[in-house]
């Protein structure tokens, strides 16, 4: 009994991406990190163990973001009047150029990491820089917080400042160094991180494919966030059939551990694609918002098929909790839907179901409290005058849409308090 601990509350999950199962006063058994099972009444055999009681607080899995920028997080909200490329130009690469400097790392990191603990995204698919050195004090700092999460070197070799790009083979030999560097631990691992197709040279894609393959890397990447970049990557490679086919051709979109952020202006090949090679295709609605980009058809990719997670893609995105980000995918549907009657609503169920389970199979088996789950999870204690009139699931529904981080009161990551 020594591994076993008992928390008690009100448990909510997504079994299902229909409904969410509520478990009203309940307790949750955990085994070292798995999830046992949730009960009612303790069964016996439990009696003699201490019971973490959090009364009427709910329980719920912690947050998992799959696409996110560590070193935009001090621009959230600036120059947000313009379009991606223009965005890019004018104030991200720039911003990303502060990162050659390691002390410059050391300001801004520690202020992110505690920002995603703050808020309860205990995993994350995060996009660094290209500067090996700052991206390792990123590592350093997740690791303090005891955070899990999958960190990408960028690559660039062409289409950005140059003291942003790199030669094809530095960038090559510098994700390799970082890859070797990070390969040994359980909670942050590497993951192949080509910007987008324009900054990167067939090369050097090519390379990144072949590199996915023999070192067993997962991929993250950008695709058809705009419709000016879809028309720039057709001028840039007129010898693939779409945008998707770009990183397919080269070994960059085929297999399961693959993220392409954004995919709002897919062709039906495309979107057929998406689903044929499994990928994860990663809804971010504020930043598609601020950046005018568009919003993704997400309700029509969720009854094709496709796996959609869901992404705060800070620094676009001005809001690092993840509750923001699940009501922005209910909001922007309902706008779909409203222009075009035939798309559905996204439900509530469904955008916390891929915030948290959908978002966490990248990571395992982790994101609800069925058995054998990692047990990853959030305490939430909501302030309301009128708390006691509430059911559980409309403190939820409250949570998601008004809470923020101080009403998180304890974090849960495969069974340790963190
Ligand atoms: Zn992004």
């Amino acid at each position: 009994m020594k591994d076993i601990k008992i928390l008690k509350g009100n448990i909510i999950f997504t079994k299902n991406i229909k409904s969410f199962e509520v478990h009203e006063n309940s307790y949750i058994v955990i085994n070292k990190n798995i999830v046992v099972g949730i009960f009612k009444q303790l069964p016996e055999i439990y009696k003699d163990v201490k019971v973490t009681d959090y009364n009427d607080a709910l329980i719920i899995p912690s947050f998992v973001d799959l696409h996110i920028h560590a070193p935009q997080y001090l621009q959230m909200g600036i120059g947000l009047n313009l379009e991606l490329i223009d965005w890019l130009n004018q104030y991200t690469f720039k911003n990303e150029k502060l990162f050659s400097d390691v002390n410059h790392a050391k300001k801004v990191y520690p202020h992110f990491v505690e920002a995603l603990y703050e808020n309860g995204t205990l995993r994350s698919c995060i996009f660094a820089t290209i500067h090996n050195k700052s991206n390792q004090i990123l590592v350093e700092e997740l690791a303090k917080k005891k955070l899990s999460a999958y960190v990408g070197k960028v690559n660039m070799d062409q289409n950005a400042p140059s003291n942003l790009i790199q030669t094809t083979e530095d960038s090559i030999r510098e994700t390799i160094e970082f890859i070797e560097e990070n390969s040994n631990s359980e909670l942050i691992k590497p993951i192949i991180t080509p910007r987008f197709a324009p900054s990167c040279t067939r090369d050097l894609l090519k390379q990144l494919g072949n590199l996915s393959i023999d070192m067993k890397v997962p991929i993250q990447t950008h695709l058809a966030e705009t419709k000016n970049e879809v028309k720039w990557v057709k001028q840039l490679f007129p010898d693939c059939k779409s945008y998707s086919h770009v990183y397919k051709k080269h070994k960059l979109y085929c297999n399961s551990k693959t993220i392409m952020a954004h995919a709002i202006h897919l062709t039906k090949k495309e979107i057929n694609l998406a689903k044929h090679e499994n990928v994860y295709i990663v809804h971010c609605p504020n930043s598609n918002m601020n950046l005018t980009s568009g919003v993704m058809p997400l309700t029509h990719y969720l009854d094709k098929g496709i796996k959609v997670g869901l992404g705060s893609d800070v620094g676009a995105g001005h809001k690092i909790g993840m509750q923001d980000t699940i009501a922005s995918a209910i909001q922007c549907s309902k706008i779909r839907h409203a222009i075009n009657p035939s798309e559905r609503i996204l439900s509530e169920s469904e955008a916390f179901y891929l915030g948290t389970k959908l978002n966490g199979s990248f990571f395992g088996k982790t994101g609800s409290f069925e058995q054998d789950y990692l047990f990853d999870a959030l305490v939430i204690k909501d302030e309301h005058p009128l708390v006691d009139s509430l059911k559980p699931l409309e403190r939820l529904q409250r949570f998601i849409y008004c809470g923020d981080s101080r009403s998180i009161i304890a974090r849960y990551l495969e069974g340790q308090l963190i």
